[in-house]
């Protein structure tokens, strides 16, 4: 069967690429006039010096405890379930009262994508992803973070979406 070809016909002007071309170009030249004049806005020095993180930044988890030490997870099995990268490992347990609390609490940081999803759903706010990132390893296995390593990050917790932008909603 033949098949017709339609050979559309456009000026110069809009099957050229030197247009687009150019149009990058300049943009470059002029990243390069403004980092000729102010270096330090491109380059810091890390790891002596930071760059301050969006209060939306979704890194290493933290797990909040109650004043007496215990985890305030009470392993509802929410965060398990919904995380998208299989990565959190739960037991549960129960207490004589039956309070239920985590018996096994693990986090694989490699294998998370820092959804935050976990942060979301949990009912009680109890696991939050943190406003982190230095958390590089040696060893694959020093990456899977238990209940204990969790309670004792100590940086700050992740906003996640900003309440003063209704889009982030
Ligand atoms: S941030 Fe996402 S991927 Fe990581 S543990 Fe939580 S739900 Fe799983
Ligand atoms: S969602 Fe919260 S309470 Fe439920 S298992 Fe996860 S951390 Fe624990």
């Amino acid at each position: 069967m033949a098949i017709n070809v339609k050979v559309m016909k456009r000026s110069a002007g809009k099957s050229s690429y030197m247009r687009a071309t150019l149009k990058g170009m300049s943009l470059t030249f002029r990243h390069m006039a403004k980092s000729a004049g102010d270096r330090s806005e491109l380059t810091i020095q890390y790891p002596d010096v930071k760059k301050e993180l969006s209060p939306r930044w979704r890194g290493t988890h933290v797990m909040e405890q109650h004043e007496d030490g215990r985890p305030k997870c009470v392993a509802c099995g929410l965060c398990p379930t919904i995380c998208p990268a299989n990565c959190i490992k739960l037991v549960p347990g129960e207490d004589d009262q039956g309070n239920r609390y985590p018996i096994v609490y693990e986090i694989d940081e490699f294998r998370c994508i820092f959804c935050g999803m976990c942060q979301e759903v949990c009912p009680v706010e109890a696991i939050h992803v943190g406003n982190h990132y230095e958390n590089a390893e040696f060893t694959r296995h020093n990456f899977v973070y238990d209940l204990d390593r969790l309670m004792a990050q100590t940086h700050p917790v992740t906003l996640l979406w900003d309440p003063s932008d209704p889009a982030g909603e």
